[in-house]
């Protein structure tokens, strides 16, 4: 973009903060096309194309909030507060109307009798045979739950761009819908870059590590609800990238990759998608995950990620979910959620970069929450990442005390 000035990987290139580099990813992509049906038992995790709106009263039709006796208020002065217990109407039955000078039994959630304007609940009322004996104190229009109250025919429940939770489906549930439109799942194509990668379950060879990227790359994009295609580990040259990233467009929505893309003669990221799409790469000021590369083969956009393991799982975090949730249709802010809690350590050497570290919450010496940061700072341990639940944000060049408040970021908010 000519109006882009940090579209340039030369020495002293400009660098984003995290959140402008956040926001130009979210300009550069879209929803995908196409949308199906499911039923609602497969709603989980879909994003809802359609708005669901209900097609019923909530409820449809008055009834009681209590077990009691459904009466109408004004019998009560003919016979000092009794009254003859003339129907029992449990929930999924319907009584008839109330003759003058009677009560009906009545149970939570069924249909009040027609002419009920309260009912009053048991623990209030004595019974003796077929009578009842009504304080005559009781409210009146008390314990009814009344037509529509909660929802009203026609109106929308669950907003088009929602992400479904247990609760939203229950909520369609509620209304009576079956079957809800949502966005067709997300297609991810995954690939590790780097000639020392070796699966798990192959031997190590002199120099060799084995592959993790791939496996908490799958097991994100699985719990962000993602089809994947597996690309496979790719060797350290152009033609095998430039042929993986093309693989990779005629399959899927999305191509994410790690390793390869600093600027060192091991690093074809750069060139491959120089020759085969686009290219931006950007140097985001945050430790760790530095650089970032953002680009699109045809129509499909591609995210390099670091290769080092703890960097990558930081930039997807911060920025690949939010791209993925927006290509899902997900509506609304879709920066990484946040909150503020105290600090339980002090961190005394900060950093001129945005800082992303590992962190626990924990039950400090005052039996109040707080957070604890993984003992190591270094960006290659991945247990810190295993251990921790969540990322810390320390600002750049400030120093945290113990009792600070500071923001921070759980996984559980993200994924999962
Ligand atoms: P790169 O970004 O390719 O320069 O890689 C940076 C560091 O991350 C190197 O130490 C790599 O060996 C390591 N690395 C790259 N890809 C992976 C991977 N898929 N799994 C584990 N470590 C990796
Ligand atoms: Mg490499």
């Amino acid at each position: 973009m000519a109006t882009d000035p940090c579209r340039c990987d030369a020495p002293g290139r400009a660098t984003l903060t995290k959140e402008q580099a956040l926001e130009r990813l979210l300009a550069r992509v879209e929803p995908v096309d196409g949308t199906e049906t499911v039923s609602i038992a497969e709603g989980l995790g879909r994003v809802l194309a359609e708005p669901v709106t209900s097609a019923i009263n909530v409820p449809a039709w008055d009834n009681s909030a209590m077990d009691g006796y459904a009466i109408r208020h004004a019998d009560l002065a003919a016979d000092a507060g009794r009254l003859r217990v003339a129907q029992r109407i449990p929930a999924g039955s319907s009584g008839s109307a109330l003759e003058p000078g009677t009560a009906a039994r009545i149970f939570t959630g069924a249909p009040v009798p027609e002419g009920c304007d309260t009912v009053v609940v048991q623990e209030i009322c004595e019974v003796a045979g077929d009578w009842v004996q009504i304080p005559l104190d009781c409210g009146t229009d008390a314990n009814i739950r009344r037509l529509g109250e909660d929802i009203r025919a026609g109106a929308e429940v669950i907003a088009a761009g929602t992400r479904l939770t247990p609760q939203h489906l229950g909520l369609a549930a509620s209304v009576g819908a079956a079957r809800i439109r949502v966005h067709r799942r997300l297609r991810v194509a995954v690939f590790s870059s780097g000639d020392e990668l070796v699966m798990p379950g192959e031997p190590l060879g002199p120099g060799q590590i084995y592959n993790s990227n791939r496996f908490m790359l799958f097991g994100l994009l699985e719990q962000l609800g993602c089809e994947l295609v597996d690309l496979g580990i790719v060797e350290d040259s152009l033609a095998a990238t430039e042929q993986t990233l093309l693989r990779g467009a005629a399959q899927a929505d999305l191509i994410v990759g790690s390793g390869g893309v600093s600027v060192g003669e091991e690093d074809h990221i750069k060139s491959a998608l120089e020759r085969v799409g686009t290219l931006e790469l950007w140097t985001i000021a945050i430790r760790p995950g530095k650089p970032l590369a953002f680009g699109r083969i045809g129509t499909t956009p591609f995210i390099g990620n670091p290769g080092n393991p703890v960097s990558l799982f930081v930039t997807f975090c911060l920025f690949g979910i939010p791209v993925i949730r927006r290509q899902q249709g997900v509506a609304g802010d879709l920066r990484p959620p946040s909150l503020r809690i105290r600090a339980g350590f002090d961190w005394t050497r900060p950093d001129k970069r945005r800082e992303f570290h590992r962190a626990r919450i924990q039950i400090g010496e005052d039996g109040a929450q707080e957070l604890a940061v993984f003992p190591s700072r270094s960006s290659a341990v991945l247990s810190s990442v295993a251990w921790a639940d969540g990322l810390v944000e320390i600002p750049e060049n400030q120093v945290i005390h113990k009792g600070d408040f500071v923001d921070f970021i759980p996984f559980r908010g993200l994924f999962g």
